[in-house]
């Protein structure tokens, strides 16, 4: 099979869908691997890098010759039209709401995969793109929190006096959450956490963060059976509202990460928690993309309110290109792999697999995932 990985055309996505790690294991197993001019500069990785591990080096019209296309954003209409029939393209198609735009690639006849809807599950650990970049996410999310921060987070007892210690919390514990705890605890930080969700009670304490929460009947009841969090109702909001308002006048460092799959981000500070906290706090919103978490928070700046920094730069993961790539190449190399036959080195697409029915969009000249559009049968 021949693959061709993109560069992305989104001026801001710094990541790439290979890595020359990537690169070798498909050549490997007997697939052409075609890079596009400059893919991963981005990402600190050059063209001569991805030769050396086997690849060659091409022009972005030659997606137009591959089985299988690797990226990391889901490309424009037009880039869709030059795929061939068939073709298989693997990346992140941010499909909910946007049925619309799915449409270019069942009518280019490509297999389309939203890499996104990778079921949590032990068998697709290894693919799953959410949960690699979220943790990247989680981790530069107190990074960027500590550089505008202007204090420092451990306690420092110095001859010349004595630093505090910087108080940190961390609202939603699921991936990015619990590494946000992990690296504020690494870096010093007193760090408190909170979660809908009764399982991030343990994982939240096991990293040696305070939980904080709500715990009524429908916190006991707010996880789905695939692990995620319901929206709660107007009365829990209320709730947690009065409980973080009073946490988070004490806080020095907020970092948020609250989402509901499907839903608009659930919003968990208003602009009068924000006012509570004191010159030179920081927030960091990194539900900023969903509508954000935040009241206040603007997409792509460090916004300030009052004397608090709220920090709304999307796609975290992509301002550390090298480490997001490395993993996300991983995860749809992984995925990939459970598709190339190994005796033809062709792609075979099996819509019966489980992981195949999960995230395939398109397929054949239709629409298929009942979720986007596709017939439930
Ligand atoms: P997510 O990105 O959908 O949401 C982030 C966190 O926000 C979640 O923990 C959620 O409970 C929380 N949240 C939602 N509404 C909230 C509110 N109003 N207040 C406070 N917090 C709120 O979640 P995620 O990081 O993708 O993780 C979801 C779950 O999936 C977790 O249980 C995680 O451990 C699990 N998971 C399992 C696997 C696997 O088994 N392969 C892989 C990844 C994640």
């Amino acid at each position: 099979a021949i693959i061709f990985v993109g560069k992305e055309t989104d001026a801001a996505e710094t990541r790439v869908a290979a890595s020359p790690e990537t690169v070798k294991k498909l050549t490997s197993l007997g697939c052409d691997v075609t890079v596009e001019e400059g893919a991963g500069a981005g990402s600190r990785i050059l063209d001569s890098d991805f030769e050396k591990a086997g690849a060659t080096i091409v022009k972005a019209a030659d997606a137009a010759k591959a089985d299988v296309v690797l990226r990391v954003r889901r490309p424009s209409a037009g880039d869709a039209r030059i795929m061939k029939s068939g073709a298989v393209l693997l990346t992140q198609m941010d499909p909910y709401g946007n049925e619309e735009a799915l449409k270019p690639f069942a009518e280019a006849g490509v297999t389309a995969f939203a890499m996104e809807l990778m079921p949590r599950i032990t068998r697709a650990q290894s693919m799953d793109v959410l949960s690699s970049q979220a943790n990247l996410a989680g981790y530069q999310a107190v990074i960027e929190a500590a550089a505008s921060f202007g204090r420092a987070f451990p306690m420092m007892m110095t001859a010349a006096g004595t630093v505090p210690a910087a108080k940190a919390f961390v609202m939603g514990a699921g991936v990015a959450g619990l590494q946000a705890i992990a690296t504020a605890r690494r870096l010093g930080a007193a760090v408190s956490a909170t979660d809908v969700r009764p399982a991030a009670k343990e994982q939240v304490a096991s990293l040696g963060a305070k939980f904080i929460a709500v715990e009524d009947d429908e916190f006991k009841a707010a996880e789905t059976s695939g692990g995620y969090a319901k929206e709660m109702s107007k009365e829990y909001q209320a709730k947690q509202a009065a409980l973080v308002a009073e946490h988070i006048s004490k806080q020095d460092i907020v970092i948020t990460t609250a989402l509901i799959p499907g839903r608009p981000a659930p919003r968990l500070i208003s602009a009068e928690m924000l006012k509570s906290m004191r010159e030179g706090s920081v927030v960091v919103d990194l539900a900023v993309e969903r509508g954000g978490n935040v009241e206040g928070s603007v997409m792509g700046e460090a916004a300030k309110v009052g004397g608090v920094t709220v920090i709304g730069y999307p796609n975290l993961a992509g301002r550390i290109p090298a480490s997001a790539s490395l993993l996300y190449a991983k995860n749809l190399l992984t995925f990939l792999q459970t598709m190339i036959d190994k005796e033809t080195h062709e792609v075979r697409v099996d819509m019966d697999d489980e992981l195949v029915k999960a995230t395939a969009l398109t397929h054949e000249g239709k629409l298929v995932h009942p979720g986007f559009g596709g017939a439930n049968d």
